[in-house]
C-alpha cells in the first residue's frame, strides 16, 4: 500500500493550570495516496487536534509527548519552523470549517491566488475546475462579497493551484446548506479522482459513507474503531460508532436515538474505557480497564 501520510505512537496533550491531559493518546494510522479518509467523531473526540498536530499550529500550552508525522517518509516534528511553513499551503493544504479564516479581508480573491501561482492561466483553470462560473468576477471580488460555498470553492482551487497532495479537510461542509455543502463534496471526489489524498474530519456520519474509502472513528483522544467505510457501515463493532450510526436520520420512520449523556472535558480523567459512562454495553471489567486495540475496534466486547 502506497501510503502519503503515516502518524505513529502519536500522543499530544495540554498544560491546563499546572496539570497536564491528554488530548490525542497513542495515535496510529496510516493514510493510502488517492483515498478520502474520514476522521469522526463529536466534538472534543480530538479530530481538530490531531489536524493542528499535523500542521504545527498547535497553542503554546500543548506538548507533543511522542510520536512521528511521517509525510512521504519526512518526520514533520523533527523540522524547524521554516521548514514546516513551506510545507504548509504546498505539500499540504487546509480547506478550513470557515472559508473566510483562510482568505484575507483586505485582498481581492486575484491578488490572493497570484500570490500562491503567479500564473493567470493556472489561477483560472483551478477556478473552472470548481465550477465557478464568473471567474472575472470572483476574481475581483472581496472575501466578503462570496456566499460561503463560494469561497469553499475559492480556497479548494487554492489547493489545486497549490498542487498540494494531501489537503486536510476539516469540517469543510459545516457552515454551508444542504445543497451546497453536496457540491463541496462532490469536488473533494474530483480531487480524489486526480490523485490526492484527502483526510475529512467531521462529526456528521451521514456525509462519510457516500464519501470516504476509509473511516476513523475517535473518542475523547482514542481511536476507538477504524475500517473501510463499507464494512464500518454495515458491520460497526464499537458502541460509540453503532450509537453515531443510530444517531443519523437514514431509515424512514425510525426514531433517531440519541447517545446518553455528554463527551467529557479533557480535564476530566476516566478511568478504563473512556466511553464506559456512556455505553449501553458496559461490563466491569470496562470501568477499570482500557480495552486494547485489535482488528479494527478498541473494545472489551471482542476476544482478545
Ligand atoms: Fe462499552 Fe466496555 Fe466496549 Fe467501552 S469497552 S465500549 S464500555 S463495552
Amino acid at each position: 500500500m502506497d501510503n502519503i501520510l503515516e502518524i505513529k505512537n502519536l500522543s499530544v496533550g495540554f498544560n491546563i493550570e499546572d496539570n497536564f491531559y491528554f488530548a490525542l493518546n497513542n495515535i496510529n494510522l496510516s493514510f493510502e495516496k488517492g483515498k478520502i479518509h474520514a476522521i469522526a467523531g463529536e466534538s472534543g473526540c480530538g479530530k481538530s487536534v490531531l489536524v493542528n498536530t499535523i500542521l504545527q499550529l498547535l497553542p503554546k500550552n500543548s506538548i507533543i509527548k511522542s510520536g512521528e508525522i511521517l509525510l512521504n517518509n519526512q518526520n514533520l516534528l523533527n523540522l524547524k519552523d521554516k521548514d514546516i511553513r513551506k510545507i504548509r499551503g504546498k505539500k499540504i493544504a487546509l480547506i478550513p470549517q470557515d472559508p473566510f479564516m483562510s482568505l484575507n479581508p483586505l485582498y481581492t480573491i486575484e491578488n490572493q491566488l497570484l500570490e500562491i501561482a503567479n500564473d493567470i492561466d493556472l489561477i483560472k483553470k483551478s477556478l473552472e475546475e470548481v465550477k465557478i462560473k464568473n471567474i472575472d468576477n470572483v476574481l475581483k471580488s472581496y472575501p466578503h462579497e462570496l456566499s460561503g460555498g463560494m469561497k469553499q470553492r475559492v480556497i479548494i482551487a487554492m489547493a489545486l493551484i497549490s498542487k498540494a497532495d494531501l489537503i486536510l479537510a476539516d469540517e469543510p461542509t459545516t457552515a454551508l446548506d444542504v445543497t451546497v455543502s453536496n457540491t463541496i463534496l462532490d469536488l473533494l471526489v474530483e480531487l480524489k479522482n486526480k490523485n490526492k489524498t484527502i483526510i475529512l474530519i467531521t462529526h456528521d456520519l451521514s456525509i462519510v459513507s457516500n464519501y470516504c474509502d476509509t473511516t476513523t472513528i475517535m473518542y475523547l483522544g482514542d481511536i476507538v474503531e477504524k475500517n473501510d467505510s463499507n464494512k464500518l457501515f454495515k458491520n460497526p463493532q464499537h458502541p460509540y460508532t453503532k450509537a453515531l450510526l443510530k444517531a443519523l436520520p437514514t431509515q424512514k420512520g425510525r426514531k433517531l436515538e440519541s447517545i446518553k449523556g455528554q463527551i467529557s472535558p479533557i480535564t476530566q480523567i476516566i478511568s478504563g474505557c473512556k466511553f464506559h459512562p456512556r455505553c449501553n454495553y458496559e461490563m466491569e471489567i470496562c470501568k477499570n480497564q482500557k480495552p486494547i486495540f485489535k482488528n479494527c475496534v478498541s473494545c472489551h466486547l471482542y476476544n482478545y
